[in-house]
């Protein structure tokens, strides 16, 4: 994985990469939120039967360096604030810093649980409550550890008049794949939000088995 430095030109380096047409938006509207003001707009996958939201402010335009962050959905997290994962603080530290900035774009994937779906997800779950890791008991159930796919919320970015962009991401493999549709990355900006002790564990293990670029530590 390459990141670049802001300093580089901004000559059309997504003038001819992503645009390959899978993804169709069908409607945009305004969102006030406890964070501020958004738009929302949403997309379907012409491929798939995949359908994504994004949350976006200010203009978005291919020559400005602006603040995106690919989130995966976690009802448990995003919702019902579970502490066994960090997803939903760091779903709203990320709108706060779109909002601080007044520019910005979350695509949120609507892929569960690393796309292994809820029902799978809980089952992961009872397994962990048995000892096993967020990785281990994937495997137990026979059940890839990541089967996301993140090229079409690379086209959604291109799509919404992004080009340049300021990544908010600690996954490799969502840093990628904005690289291969594309994207020019000129900053990852890391996300680091206090974590419980029960996110802990789960936290270094997606460290230490799934790559994530993160500095732990315990509050
Ligand atoms: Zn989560």
């Amino acid at each position: 994985m390459e990141v670049h430095s802001s300093q580089e030109p901004a000559v059309g380096a997504c003038a001819d990469s992503v645009g390959t047409g899978s993804v169709q938006r069908v409607a945009v509207a305004h969102l006030p939120t406890e964070w501020g003001d958004f738009q929302i707009a949403a997309y379907r996958s012409l491929t798939t039967e995949e359908e994504f939201v994004v949350l976006f402010k200010g203009e978005m335009r291919r020559d400005v360096p602006t603040l995106v962050r690919i989130h995966s959905q976690c009802l448990t997290g995003d919702v019902f604030g579970s502490t066994k994962c960090d997803c939903g603080r760091q779903l709203h530290r990320t709108m706060q810093m779109i909002q601080q900035e007044g520019r910005g774009a979350i695509v949120y994937q609507q892929q569960e649980g690393r796309g292994i779906g809820i029902i799978n997800k809980i089952r992961a779950y009872a397994l962990q409550d048995q000892g096993a890791d967020t990785v281990e008991a994937n495997e137990q159930l026979g059940l890839a550890v990541d089967l996301r796919d993140y090229r079409q919320c690379a086209e959604i970015l291109f799509d919404l008049g992004l080009c340049r962009v300021k990544v908010i991401s600690n996954n490799p493999l969502k840093l990628r794949a904005l690289e291969e549709a594309g994207l020019k990355i000129v900053e990852r900006v890391s996300i680091e939000v206090d974590s419980s002790e029960n996110a802990a564990d789960y936290l270094r293990t997606k460290k230490e088995k799934l790559g994530h670029l993160l500095e732990l530590k315990r509050t």
